[in-house]
């Protein structure tokens, strides 16, 4: 396909927020704003018992033109203004919250064992360890509220804030109908397609690899984000929810942490479409593959090889659409993976 006439770009502006909270539950000098960047977020970043409840912050934010970073004064201020409960002595129990604080983010949090967590009423799963995972879709409400309940009954509340986050939005027109729309002969398979991927992506598995840190599945410049829509002769279409990796067909694609394989199928849209599931609903899905070197049910490890970047299905040229789902939701994969694709 190709896209010439009248193209009209808004300009990007896409600010995001990398930080990460330790919280204190029983005395105001536990606080500690800690500020990671994603790269930093590796299970060693969880604190075991034993970690102290005060940590020098390590600020190293990404480099990357299209997630420049900065930290938002409003929720460092935030985490040492939070309410607290009376220090009993006798467990430092925090509750930690790791990833980029924006729309579209996956976030990754540890409590004690056996405390339950709510995001805005809604009950959180937690792991054996007490890791559980959030995210926040594309056009998610900036305010959310995340409460910890320990064993005892103690509550500890967080405020989520977001940054909000503006999106490309690329207007073309004058393009042939059938560019627009698919052919009525292919709905069918479409409807099919998206049973089946529904279906990939409705694994709830125990692996903890999500809590793992996650590195880029293929090397290139970024040539397309998160977020970005496309309005096809006035009729937006659906926004696009991968990060793009631009290279040449035949380059490798590797998988970004330990995963299992739940879909190695050619789908209408996205050509060969490999998904991984990372466990608690967490999956990375691979569009437009020349090739798959894996089936499903295969067990992968981080840093394996499980294809070729390609241009099948709808393509405009060879690349790698990487996506990430927390169960239907659509996340930013460059909320959980630093730095750029090299
Ligand atoms: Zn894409």
């Amino acid at each position: 396909m190709k896209f010439s006439l009248n193209i009209r770009s808004s300009t990007t502006h896409f600010t995001s927020v990398l930080a990460a909270f330790v919280i204190g539950s029983f005395s105001i000098n536990a606080y500690a704003t800690n500020v990671y960047s994603t790269d930093a977020f590796s299970d060693s970043s969880f604190p075991g018992s034993s970690r102290p409840s005060s940590v020098a912050p390590n600020i190293a934010l990404s480099n990357s033109s299209v997630a420049r970073a900065t930290l938002s004064t409003s929720i460092a201020a935030q985490s040492s203004t939070m309410d607290t409960k009376p220090s009993d002595g006798k467990q430092p129990s925090p509750l930690v919250l790791n990833g980029v604080f924006t729309q579209g983010a996956l976030l990754r949090g540890e409590v004690p064992k056996n405390a339950t967590v709510t995001l805005n009423d809604a009950a959180v799963p937690t792991n054996r360890d007490g890791k559980f995972v959030i995210g926040f879709d594309r056009t998610a409400p900036l305010e959310h509220t995340l409460t910890v309940t320990l064993a005892d009954g103690s509550e500890t509340v967080r405020h989520i804030t977001l940054e909000k986050r503006e999106y490309n939005i690329q207007r073309i027109d004058g393009l042939e109908q059938k560019m627009v729309t698919p052919p009525a002969s292919v709905t069918q398979r479409i409807k099919q397609d998206n049973i089946n991927v529904a279906k990939a992506r409705s694994t709830n598995s125990d692996l903890d690899a999500l809590f793992t840190r996650f590195t880029w599945p293929a090397k290139g410049p970024i040539t397309g984000v998160y977020g970005s829509q496309r309005v096809l002769n006035g009729v937006p279409k659906w926004p696009h929810y991968g990060v793009d990796v631009g290279a040449p067909t035949g380059t490798p694609v590797y998988a970004p942490v330990d995963g299992i394989v739940t879909m190695a199928e050619d789908l209408y849209y996205s050509g060969n479409t490999l998904i991984l599931d990372h466990g608690m609903r967490v999956f990375s899905t691979f569009l437009h593959l020349n090739s798959i070197t894996v089936n499903v049910g295969d067990r992968v490890k981080k840093g394996e090889q499980i294809g070729t970047i390609g241009e099948t299905g709808r393509a405009t040229g060879p690349h790698l659409d990487w996506r990430i789902n927390l169960g239907k939701m659509r996340l930013d994969p460059q909320t959980i993976v630093s730095g750029t694709p090299k």
